[in-house]
């Protein structure tokens, strides 16, 4: 079958690919379209080394026709952890297309029947990509508590920072999202407050929670320099790089820092179906999979917010 391979170096288009095997409790869906996502621009570097079929971000139908996305995390569900309820910190997990399982930048994806969430007529193929990386902007609101008069920053104005913008504005009523580019800003639209990262001047420690979506090493120096005494700062970057920063302001202040990864797949899928969240705005480009290539090229490109593969 057709797919993008990882070959831990780089990615390439093969059309040789051996059909999927379901694991045990696995289905196999047909793929329908599948987001780029800054993970795998990641991946095809060669950070953490994955070799296989890439992509996580996915739609796809079962053989009755149904559509379905799925959760990343494939946990054992008997160890302790999982068992505590806690299935995405497994300790033997792999990860759809970052971890020791194939991903969905092909025709075809086994993913653990346990991870499906049905996918409403309500949300296209196009937004229904978005509900992983939506899902973990929502897992912010799962681990803080957002009040409706909390003033809410967000740095960085990629997809994970407007996705996080647009969950928290959910909860609060003033967000302020900053960033680079002005352009990719103003993707975020009215209803969240802009500002240029070079602009931060009035934005003296006001902040009860800021978010670090900047994927930089700096972000969160600069996440905990907004943050008032006692706030919260909540870290959705994994960047592949180390951090050098003093940490005696978290002290001195009193900070809570708060490590965020996955979410809740429901609230997503909930939030787009009653549009509540409209997540057109951040799709860039479509690209059918044979010219996978040059979508992750496109992809890679600063600026550019999401490449979506059509694949079936
Ligand atoms: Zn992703
Ligand atoms: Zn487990």
């Amino acid at each position: 079958m057709m797919g993008l391979y990882c070959d831990g170096a780089s990615v390439r288009l093969r059309r040789d690919l051996p059909e999927v095997a379901a694991r045990d409790g696995e289905a196999v869906l047909r793929v329908r379209a599948v987001g780029v996502c800054d993970t795998d621009l990641q991946l095809a570097r060669g950070y953490m080394g994955f070799r296989g079929v890439i992509g996580h971000e996915f739609v796809g139908v079962d053989e009755r026709g149904e559509r379905w996305v799925a959760e990343i995390n494939n946990a054992c569900r008997r160890c302790p952890t999982c068992l505590a309820g806690r299935p995405s910190h497994c300790p033997t997990r792999t990860v759809l297309g970052i971890v020791a399982h194939d991903g969905a930048m092909a025709e075809r994806v086994a993913v653990p029947r346990e991870n499906l969430h049905a996918v409403p007529d309500a949300v296209s193929d196009e937004e229904a990509v978005f509900v992983e990386p939506l899902a973990a902007a929502f897992q912010i609101l799962e681990q803080v508590k957002v009040a409706p008069g909390d003033d809410v920053a967000v740095l960085g104005d990629g997809k994970l920072g407007l996705l996080s913008a647009w969950v928290l504005r959910t909860a609060a009523a003033h967000v302020t999202l900053i960033g680079r580019h002005a352009h990719k800003l103003a993707l975020a639209g009215g209803a969240i407050a802009q500002r240029l990262a070079g602009d931060v001047s009035g934005l003296a420690r006001g902040f009860d929670v800021v978010v670090d979506a900047t994927g930089s090493p700096s972000g969160l120096a600069a996440a905990i320099g907004l943050c008032r005494p006692r706030g919260t700062v909540v870290l959705k970057t994994t960047v592949a790089a180390e951090h050098a920063l003093s940490l005696a302001p978290v002290v001195i202040d009193e900070l809570t820092l708060v490590g965020s990864r996955c979410g809740p797949f429901p609230k997503a899928i909930d939030a787009l179906a009653r549009k509540v969240i409209d997540v057109r705005p951040l799709l860039a480009a479509r690209y059918p999979l044979a010219e996978a290539e040059a979508a992750f090229a496109y992809a890679s490109q600063k600026g550019v917010a999401k490449v979506v593969l059509d694949v079936g």
